[in-house]
């Protein structure tokens, strides 16, 4: 019944070393995701060194520069022979890798969402902080209809009000208007992304103001571009929403402020940009 799991890449250098974006961020994640699930944890240093150990065995996996990366996916679940309800007697932590290319089957196109306004993907009090395996069975029916009728993916409004943007499946959202980025607080519902937290810091670094606030579903009629952010998906640029029967239509493309924060992210994560704060572990 208990079970959490992460994810991250490795991106292959032109030298042929492998470049870990921010492991200890993830490992910091397991760890809070633990605690809320009473779980035991590995300590940041064992769950680095066994990512390590994956990319290390799995190296010739690892796609070239450009083609891709190498997924890895670490996972803590209960075990042990128990059938009530109560934390496990034992505990199984691995990790296991894969190479990988584009998140949607559409590629690096902008991505068409579309909002649920009926199945919720996480509430108050629940666990939608954390990477836990019981966040996602329960909304691949809104992602199946959603994909079924042609959308990319589902953006999940807020389960009290429906009427805040919550985030994607497995990414979080942005808006930006002007030179304002706005982005739903990471206060316990939305999961909080490393991918999101590392945007936030570009994003200031480059000079758009930042705001973590409620954003209304209203406020996508005037935003400028909306984009979403995972370890998956990059960074990932919205080409519509539909919402109430209604396709609202964002700026895409070159120029565009999700265009800069990816290149920036990507260059930082595939050793093009210098890593001036420390976010990359070279793997030999
Ligand atoms: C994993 C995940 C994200 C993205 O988190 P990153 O740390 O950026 O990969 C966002 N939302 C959900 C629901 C997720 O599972």
């Amino acid at each position: 019944m208990q079970g959490i799991f992460e994810g991250m890449k490795a991106h292959r250098k032109e030298d042929g070393s492998l470049l870990l974006f921010r492991p200890d961020q993830h490992a910091i994640r397991m760890k809070i995701g633990a605690e809320r699930m009473c779980m035991p944890s590995p300590s940041i240093d064992q769950f680095v060194d066994a990512v390590k150990q994956t990319v290390v065995a799995n190296k010739r996996w690892a796609p070239p520069p450009r083609k891709g990366s190498l997924y890895i996916r670490p996972m803590l679940i209960g075990s042990g022979s128990a059938l009530g309800v109560h934390p496990a007697p034992e505990y199984m932590f691995f990790t296991y890798a894969s190479p990988v290319g584009n998140y949607f089957k559409q590629g690096k196109a902008p991505l068409n969402l579309y909002v649920e306004e009926e199945l919720i993907r996480a509430a108050p009090g629940g666990v939608g902080g954390v990477k836990s395996i019981s966040n996602y069975g329960p909304v691949m029916k809104a992602l199946v209809d959603a994909k079924r009728q042609g959308f990319s993916d589902v953006l999940y409004l807020d389960s009290v009000n429906k009427k805040y943007l919550e985030e994607l499946s497995a990414a979080n959202i942005f808006i930006l208007k002007g030179n304002v980025i706005s982005t739903p607080p990471a206060s316990g519902t939305i999961l909080p992304g490393i991918t999101r937290k590392s945007v936030i810091d570009i994003a200031q670094d480059l000079g758009y103001q930042v705001e973590e606030r409620a954003i209304s579903v209203d406020e996508l009629r005037e935003a400028d571009e909306v984009f979403c952010t995972g370890t998956a998906v990059g960074v990932a640029s919205v080409g519509s929403v539909t919402y109430q029967g209604r396709r609202i239509e964002f700026k895409v493309g070159a120029n565009s402020a999700c265009q800069a924060l990816g290149s920036t992210l990507v260059g930082i994560q595939t050793g093009l940009i210098e890593d001036d704060k420390d976010w990359v572990l070279k793997i030999a």
